[in-house]
């Protein structure tokens, strides 16, 4: 039997309003949608952000590009991160796909193909991981120029740490690289940089995580409820172990559930210290997390539902990626293909 994984699309939309308002009346809040909606869904995440308000979508390989423009339809401008890449030009000149360029190298080849197309340009401001740089953006300054870009972009590599001294850094040079560019659009902040305020905002925002619910926007709706249907209950004598390696013994008589869904389905092997829910009452996974099976000990409960849940409004994926080390974004485009997957609210 398959777990469920509920998405709820309202809160999506909520939490977008919510960060849209967060910046001034002049400012557009786009939304990204890379990696299939950080694991949610762009099919059904794109069109309902998009009945919304949502103008401007982002994505990041230019396949992503093509399948979004097949749920969105015509209308909503769709860009990709990684630019103009060899095998490109059907995903723009066919599904309007506007790349965001991030070499002197792509403003070149895409001049010579595409001129006259849109296109955004990246500048690397500091984080050194796509963008140009103050003298590459100045050797091709004319091509640019003569390609009239529709955004000029940059990514900043510490907003969810307010206090981190790149924050200014990055800022102040997005300013002096950005001052001469004309573009209709200028972009720095993700979800991180809008919480940072006015500065960051310029005239476009490109929030992801937040709308997922996830950290730093520590205010949002949580989006999804994983549920992990119970496979089997089994009472354990104290002294006997669970799961491989028996690594956890019982030290009094123990009911254990085992549940279907395991590292297979993206729940983190790593993953330590956390609970499935009862309703409201936590059940400490014990033993090592299987290809596709958890064990659970529910000695507490009364009675032993059909299902518990790993994903809610207390078990949020910032806390399950807590106790694996990891972050919200890496526990959401995780979560498995296996999982049935209702959408709510839409
Ligand atoms: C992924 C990404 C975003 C969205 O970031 P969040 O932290 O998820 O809000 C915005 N801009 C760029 C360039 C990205 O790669």
């Amino acid at each position: 039997m398959q777990a469920t994984l509920t998405i709820d699309l309202s809160a999506i939309i909520a939490n977008w309003r919510a960060l849209d308002a967060l910046s001034g009346p002049n400012v557009e809040t786009a939304a990204v949608i890379k990696a299939d909606a950080y694991g949610l869904g762009a099919a059904t995440v794109g069109p309902a952000l998009a009945a919304a308000g949502v103008k401007r979508f982002f994505v990041a390989q230019a396949e992503e590009a093509v399948a979004l423009r097949a749920a969105l339809g015509p209308a909503p401008e769709i860009y990709n991160f990684s630019g103009y890449m060899q095998g490109d030009d059907a995903a723009i000149t066919e599904h309007g796909m506007i790349p965001v360029l991030n070499s002197a190298e792509q403003v070149k080849a895409f001049s010579k193909t595409h001129a006259g197309r849109p296109c955004g340009v990246q500048l690397d401001t500091g984080m050194n991981r796509l963008g140009m740089e103050a003298l590459e953006a100045a050797s091709v300054a004319l091509d640019i120029a003569a390609l009239k870009p529709d955004l000029v972009m940059s990514h900043l590599a510490c907003a969810d740490e307010p206090a981190h001294p790149m924050n200014a850094a990055q800022l102040a040079a997005f300013n002096a690289m950005s001052f001469a560019m004309t573009a209709p659009r200028k972009a720095l902040s993700a979800t991180g940089g809008i919480l940072l305020g006015a500065p960051f905002h310029f005239s476009l925002t490109r929030p992801g995580i937040g709308l997922y619910g996830g950290a730093p926007f520590t205010d949002a709706r949580p989006v999804v409820e994983l549920s992990l249907p119970v496979v089997q209950v089994r009472d354990l004598l104290p002294g006997e172990a669970v799961g491989y390696g028996a690594t956890w013994v019982a030290t009094r008589p123990s009911r254990i559930a085992t549940v279907s869904g395991g590292y297979a389905d993206g729940i983190l092997r790593a993953a330590k210290g956390f609970s499935l829910y009862a309703g409201t009452t936590p059940c400490p996974v014990v033993g090592r997390i299987s290809m596709d099976l958890i064990t659970v000990d529910v000695t507490g409960l009364k009675r032993v539902p059909d299902s518990l849940s790993l994903l809610n409004a207390t078990q949020t994926v910032d806390v399950l990626a807590e106790a694996a080390g990891t972050i919200g974004y890496e526990i959401l485009t995780s979560l498995s293909g296996r999982y049935k997957r209702i959408y709510k609210g839409e």
